[in-house]
């Protein structure tokens, strides 16, 4: 029975060892997180003002492709007033002239605006400094060091992958079934040592006998409130 018990606590260790290893590859470390924010951040908001620029120079190279045009059609419509022989000519282009001039006044003054608009965005950014040379090498170290952490932990999963195996098969298939069965309630602690005389796991005080049973190791010890099964750290020392 010692042994058995001797192999759960085994076992519950390594599970231990394992969730902690999987959560230490696949999160990224706080410190890391928060550089990788801040660049990425900055990078977003310089995107969208360039993305901002381009728009409006595009506008902008537009309507001064228009504006030329209409200019020179303002000048056509006044050679050809001048050269007017009658009221009726007078009339007809003087409404032409209105209608190029009050297109040309809405277009040049959407220009205006785009000029100042570019104005702002040129300001903003070159406000926005891009990451600096010793922020990126601050980042990319934090990068490399999580990557060879990332590399030992997997390392250590499969060593712990390959303890297990070996604890599994020194302990059978019958007490293998028993403790999925136990892990499968209770998880992720299913085993778990005995605290003074109390359950670690529910701080509930233990039976006299019951730690009696713990102590003696003859038996399986299950905590009577919260059916984990107990043992004692003195004797089951973690290596
Ligand atoms: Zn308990």
């Amino acid at each position: 029975m010692r042994e058995e018990i001797a192999g759960y606590v085994a076992l519950q260790r390594l599970l231990d060892r394992r969730s902690a290893l999987r959560r230490e590859r696949d999160t990224a470390p706080e410190a890391l997180a928060a550089l990788r924010s801040e660049s990425g951040a900055r990078h977003s908001q310089m995107e969208a003002q360039r993305g901002r620029r381009e728009t409006l120079t595009g506008e902008q190279v537009t309507l001064q492709r228009e504006v030329e045009a209409l200019q020179e059609e303002r000048e056509h419509f006044r050679k050809q007033k001048s050269q007017v022989t009658n009221m009726k000519q007078l009339s007809a282009v003087v409404s032409e002239l209105d209608h190029v001039e009050s297109q040309l006044k809405t277009k040049e003054d959407r220009l205006l605006e785009i000029f100042q608009e570019l104005e702002a965005v040129e300001r903003e950014i070159s406000s926005l400094t891009e990451e600096t040379p010793a922020e990126r090498a601050a980042r990319e170290e934090a990068e490399a060091a999580w990557a060879a952490r990332r590399k030992d932990a997997e390392r250590e999963l499969q060593d712990v992958d390959r303890e297990m195996r070996i604890v599994q098969s020194h302990l059978g298939e019958a007490a293998m079934t028993r403790f999925k069965k136990l892990w499968s309630s209770r998880k992720p602690s299913a085993v778990v040592p005995m605290d003074g005389t109390a359950c670690s796991a529910c701080h509930a005080d233990l039976r006299p006998s019951l730690v009696q049973v713990v102590r003696s190791a003859e038996e399986m010890p299950f905590c009577d409130h919260c059916r984990r099964l107990l043992y004692d750290p003195q004797q089951f020392a973690s290596q």
